[in-house]
């Protein structure tokens, strides 16, 4: 049941912001969880804190032109959304995608807001992007638009005030790019992107860190259950950055991912993706920046399907690591008829509404990305720690400290979730938790 206010403040988030619906469902899907919260703290409705926590600082919206290879002239809407400061400054990512818009990032940096929260470390949230798309530009002209997209975005952020980072269509390339510019027009070398490159101001560590820190929380979860991830057949949606590092880690761990994909498909491998193979797969993707089906040539007893996600294949364990809403109710049905136990998101809100309740009714366990994908944001904020200190972590270390900040956040979830009476409900931990910890700081910060 929701309290009155919590209905309230969905009903206006819901009128004032009509055409955002992905926003709109991430707010009703924070609130929903806080009814115990908000009745046992009537001092969140005297200050407003609801009204307050779903409406953005500030958002930015600009013109970014740039030239192609052949002379024309290019448009393209830039953003950045400075959600939440109450707890350190906005931090979150860059999203180059076509689909970009203003709703898509208020709700990624809204989500930013609460995960930020749960990494136990001082940063707010926030994410920018632009509907600029990068497959098929050259480098020339990656670098064109990337100098364009900082020349006016670099009067919003600062080391002390937004620190950016990678997010879907914004690697390595472009944050060097990005950060080259920012250092031009501001002459400091300051620590004011973070996905940095190790020889200027990166920390080790960084790129595995998303996929890395899903799977650690995964076998956390697994471990509850006196269970781990030893030999489990696991499906991973996307091949980019988060879903590199889970196979990666997955293989580490003992476990068996067999399918991986990009937006033409998905390959099934049902021998098992193995070291060498993920290999073959983080070349062919940041080096050759091809496409998912080259796999099938390499490894003969593959299988390719285009256009299709790989949720109908049986497994234990599913790992949705490209983008929102990739999974919805049907795909929920044939995991749940094949026997899935477990689903952590390594992407943002990749599960419909109607997945999770499936999910839930079925009993499988389910990590919202808000806690399983934290690792990467973390280690951003151990990358800003390093670039303040001008020292550099080695491997061992930053691989350790992140380790430790999910086991904390798994820990931290699930004792908010059995305080509130929620025992086991990963969703409800991880919004209790990390909206305390904002809300509280806002109270004692005043009416701003
Ligand atoms: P990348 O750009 O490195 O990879 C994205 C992958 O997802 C690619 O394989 C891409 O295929 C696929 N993909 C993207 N959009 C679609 C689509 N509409 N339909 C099907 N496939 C799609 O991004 P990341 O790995 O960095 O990010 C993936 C997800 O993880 C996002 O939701 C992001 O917000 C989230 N995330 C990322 C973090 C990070 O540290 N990078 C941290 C926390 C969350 P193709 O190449 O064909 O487009």
């Amino acid at each position: 049941m929701e309290s009155l206010y919590v209905k309230r403040i969905l009903n206006e988030v819901a009128e004032k912001n009509s055409g955002e619906k992905e926003f709109v469902r991430a707010v009703e899907e924070v609130l929903s969880s806080l009814d115990g919260v908000i009745q046992l703290n009537p001092k969140f409705e005297q200050s407003a804190i609801l009204e307050r926590i779903v409406e953005p600082e500030r958002v930015v919206i600009f013109r970014v032109p740039w030239q192609d290879d052949n002379g024309n002239f290019r448009v393209n809407r830039g953003f950045r959304v400075q959600f939440n400061s109450a707890i350190g400054p906005y931090k979150g990512g860059i999203r180059l995608h076509p689909s970009v818009n203003l709703g898509i990032l208020k709700f990624l940096a809204f989500e930013q807001v609460f995960k930020n929260s749960l990494t136990t470390l001082p940063i707010g949230g926030g994410k920018g992007g632009c509907d600029f798309d990068p497959h098929g530009k050259s480098d020339g002209e990656v670098m064109r638009f990337c100098q364009s997209f900082m020349t006016e975005l670099f009067r919003h952020i600062g080391p002390d005030t937004d620190v950016p980072a990678g997010d879907i269509g914004t690697g390595a390339r472009e944050i060097g790019f990005m950060f080259g510019q920012y250092k031009r027009l501001s002459n400091e070398f300051t620590g004011v992107l973070t996905g940095k490159g190790l020889t200027y101001g990166g920390s080790l560590i960084r790129p595995e860190a998303t996929g890395y820190g899903l799977v650690y929380f995964s076998e956390q979860m697994l471990n509850v259950k006196n269970d781990s991830l030893e030999g489990k057949r696991c499906l991973i949606s996307g091949s980019g950055n988060v879903a590199q590092f889970c196979a990666e880690k997955l293989i580490q761990m003992g476990a068996v991912p067999v399918t991986m994909s990009d937006s033409s498909g998905f390959i099934y491998d049902k021998e098992g993706i193995t070291e060498e193979k993920s290999a073959f797969i983080k070349e062919l993707k940041n080096v050759r920046r091809g496409r998912i089906s080259e796999y099938v040539k390499e490894y003969k007893n593959a299988v390719f399907t285009a256009n299709k996600r790989p949720w109908g294949v049986k497994a234990d364990c599913a790992f949705p690591c490209a983008t929102q809403n990739e999974l919805d109710e049907n795909d929920a049905a044939d995991l749940i008829k094949n026997g899935l136990i477990l689903v952590a998101e390594g992407a943002n809100m990749p599960s419909t509404h109607g997945a999770i309740s499936a999910f839930k009714k079925a009993g499988v366990l389910f990590a919202p990305g808000k806690a399983a994908n934290a690792g990467g944001v973390a280690t951003s904020a151990l990358e800003m720690s390093q670039n303040s200190m001008r020292l550099s972590w080695t491997r061992d270390e930053v691989d350790e400290k992140l380790k430790s900040i999910m086991e904390r956040i798994h820990e931290n979830t699930l004792n908010a979730a059995r305080e509130y009476g929620q025992e086991g409900d990963y969703i409800a931990g991880a919004n209790i938790a990390g909206f305390l910890k904002v809300a509280n700081a806002m109270m004692a910060q005043g009416l701003v």
